[in-house]
């Protein structure tokens, strides 16, 4: 029998539309889904290799437990039975011994659901659930909304006359936003101006490129703000009636000098006058900003501020062609109301690590937020990634048992010792647990440390129901293809399972994904007689496109207005203003490394640290590449395509020469990401981890971290660079 299945693909955020061919309850064929409205048919690589990845001889198919020594690659089969019923009674132990806040979990980039985590984690006690949300999309959402009560992370480029792309290389990491950008250039004459230090693939259809001195954002937004406010090309009607701290910001900001901004940036003080007023008078117009903004440190949240501040006084907030505010979807039971979150005692809320000091992205801040957002949208933001326990200090608690002890570890579709900066640290504190389970496609480096093993199920094997981390008001269903092969299963069935033995059944009525879907789009009144039909029938749902809404319900902050100086980050203690901050405080041994290392960056074909295994991408690239300006190069006497070290005060990792004048002189940029799953997987070698990751040259130290969100710096970092001899 054949049939066609409506899939999307998880390998990226951009959730592409895929048809599946199932040949007699085996997928055979994926195709980009033409009649999908974010890649209209396209695919790139790695959705293209969909089926490797489905059917690839490595992916885990049974659960395993360790029964060597951790690293020593010695595993036992079990059933998942036995698995989950070992899990649970080492849980219940460290509960009792040392607390449910021992206990803790560590997630990966939108490959799971993680409100059935939070919920697990709720009812089990400990507020300790983290991601790599700090350098990941999250500060500048966080930021946005103690401002204007919502990201505006729509930007809407096809209707922009003018869009600024800020720190993001969609043209090699997300290709359907570069399609848009293109043909918004060749439909409407938008112009474009991208924010990179590299001449990136971005960069180099861009209209006007500001090559940045690495981590100088802040600097750059702030002489926007400057020449904008004191050439009075902001709206004056928006600014007038829906903000409140204009006059303390035209104050803050007269220091902030094209002049100064060229002395910091390196850009020259005209060409960040002429690229100010394009966006200025350019109506409406857009910033569409990467991940490259959440890593720079100390500078993060600051850069968030100014950027908000952009587009708050120019008037782009909220308009057609500008930077919408989606609000969340207004009927779907959405992440954060499958949570529980009440559940959560205020006792357990204060244990939460880093809370103390990074207290936007944790409990302190959340609170605040959600206040606001719940009394204007009606329902706030998740606690999955934007409250979450700061990993640098999750770590060093695992590590030294400060300020209490964390025994336990659940790892889902992550890999922290490729993800987290100071894989170094990160390796001694996995080696500290009582309980390590990961739960993955593949054995990783971190799953050959781990106690259990458990094998995932990928999209093609899994109903996926996603509103964009819970923060969007469309959503996009997809169905399985095939029922998991082998004894995979999905993230939700584990939660379940091990809620079921630790005496959480009431709370967990739905056997199914597909019943808990089902569930969650009760109230949007389909007449659905199974989630399949939805998926069918329906597949998105697109809340109808309202602009201007604050006209109507304000802005979700406390004063109702945009704060552009925030009330809630001052009750927080920070700057309420946008200010300028070094990413990183002054470097003590400059001359030792007087190079400059931007350590990760997307690129195709790979996402993060996947896909190394899957050969047909691997031939696209098949070594981890820095590049190195060829001046630089030569006063180094390094060689296109030599091995070199990248070293830091933290560590040294190799990568290939690639020299190039996409980076200036004296700027490096590695790559993130990079294990070998060729290589062996047993101790010391852990498939290469310490060859070439990027994150062992990487500093998370907390007291250099972004004081809002616990960022830690990767975009800026001191470095030598020198050839591998022999
Ligand atoms: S990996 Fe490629 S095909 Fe898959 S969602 Fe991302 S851009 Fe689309």
């Amino acid at each position: 029998m054949e049939e066609l299945k409506k899939a999307a693909c998880f390998f990226c955020h951009m959730n592409c539309g895929m048809l599946v061919k199932v040949v007699d309850g085996r997928p055979v064929a994926v195709y980009g889904d033409p009649e999908h409205p974010f890649n209209q048919g396209a695919q790139c690589p790695r959705g293209a290799s969909a089926l490797d990845h489905l059917y690839h001889p490595n992916r885990l198919n049974y659960p395993l437990k360790r029964v060597g020594a951790r690293g020593e690659g010695r595993w036992q089969r079990i059933s998942w039975e036995q698995a989950i019923t070992e899990i649970a009674a080492k849980l219940q132990e460290l509960r009792q011994k040392y607390g449910p806040e021992s206990v803790a979990s560590a997630g990966g980039t939108n490959r799971t659901d993680d409100w059935a985590r939070r919920r697990f984690f709720n009812l089990f006690g400990s507020p300790n659930v983290t991601h790599t949300a700090p350098v990941c999309w999250i500060p500048n959402f966080l930021v946005e909304t103690a401002m204007y009560g919502w990201s505006a992370f729509d930007s809407e480029v096809m209707g922009s006359r003018c869009v600024i792309v800020w720190g993001h290389n969609p043209a090699a990491s997300y290709l359907p936003e570069m399609r848009a950008l293109l043909e918004a250039r060749q439909s409407n004459g938008t112009k474009i101006i991208v924010v990179d230090p590299r001449l990136s693939e971005t960069a180099a259809k861009a209209d006007l490129w500001l090559p940045i001195r690495p981590g100088t954002d802040v600097a750059l937004a702030l002489g926007f703000l400057n020449v904008i406010i004191n050439e009075e090309l902001y709206d004056h009607d928006f600014v007038e009636n829906w903000t409140v701290g204009f006059e303390e910001l035209r104050k803050r900001v007269q220091e902030y000098t094209p002049e100064w901004a060229e002395e910091k940036t390196g850009v020259p003080a005209d060409k960040i006058v002429l690229a100010a007023r394009m966006y200025a008078t350019l109506k409406p117009a857009c910033i569409q900003w990467g991940v490259a903004t959440d890593q720079l440190g100390r500078a993060t949240s600051a850069g968030a501020q100014a950027r908000a501040t952009l587009r708050a006084i120019c008037g782009n907030l909220d308009v057609p062609g500008g930077d919408v505010m989606p609000g969340p979807h207004p009927t779907l039971i959405t992440d954060v109301e499958m949570e529980l979150n009440e559940l959560l005692s205020e006792e357990q809320r204060a244990k939460q690590l880093g809370s103390d000091r990074f207290k936007l992205n944790s409990w302190p801040g959340y609170r605040l937020l959600q206040e606001n957002l719940v009394r204007v949208w009606g329902k706030g933001i998740p606690a999955e990634w934007f409250c979450e326990a700061h990993p640098p200090t999750l770590w060093r608690a695992i590590r030294y048992g400060q300020p209490y002890a964390v025994k336990g570890l659940i790892v889902l579709a992550d890999n922290p010792l490729t993800s987290y900066g100071n894989s170094r640290l990160v390796y001694e504190a996995l080696m500290e647990l009582e309980l390590l389970v990961v739960m993955d496609y593949w054995v990783t480096p971190t799953a050959m440390l781990a106690d259990y093993v458990l094998p995932a199920a990928s999209w093609l094997e899994r109903p996926v129901l996603t509103s964009t981390y819970g923060v969007s008001d469309w959503i996009i269903a997809s169905e399985r293809s095939t029922a998991p092969l082998f004894e995979r299963k999905t993230d939700y069935e584990f939660w379940r399972a091990l809620a079921l033995k630790l005496g959480q059944g009431e709370y967990w009525p739905w056997e199914s994904l597909e019943e808990a879907a089902l569930h969650r789009l009760e109230p949007l009144g389909y007449e659905l007689t199974s989630y399949e039909d939805f998926v069918h029938q329906i597949r998105f749902d697109f809340a109808p496109r309202e602009y201007y809404k604050y006209l109507n319900q304000g802005f979700a902050t406390p004063s109702g207005k945009v704060e552009l100086k925030s009330s809630i980050l001052e009750k927080l203690g920070y700057d309420p203003l946008p200010h300028y901050v070094e990413p990183l405080p002054p470097s003590t041994n400059a001359s030792e490394y007087p190079l400059i290392l931007v350590a990760g960056g997307g690129f195709m074909p790979y996402f993060h640290s996947e896909h190394r295994q899957i050969t047909r991408l691997r031939l696209l690239h098949t070594e981890p590449k820095v590049s190195i300006n060829p001046e630089t190069a030569k006063e180094l006497g390094i060689r296109e395509g030599e091995w070199v070290w990248i070293e830091t005060a933290r560590g040294r990792v190799k990568q290939k020469a690639w020299l190039t004048t996409q980076v200036p002189s004296g700027v490096i940029q590695a790559e993130r990401g990079w294990w070998y799953p060729e290589k062996d997987p047993r101790e010391p070698v852990l498939y290469g981890v310490w060859e070439s990751n990027i994150n062992v040259c990487v500093d998370d130290e907390p007291d250099t971290c972004d004081p809002l969100c616990g960022s830690w710096c990767t975009r800026s970092i001191p470095c030598r660079v020198y050839r591998v001899e022999g």
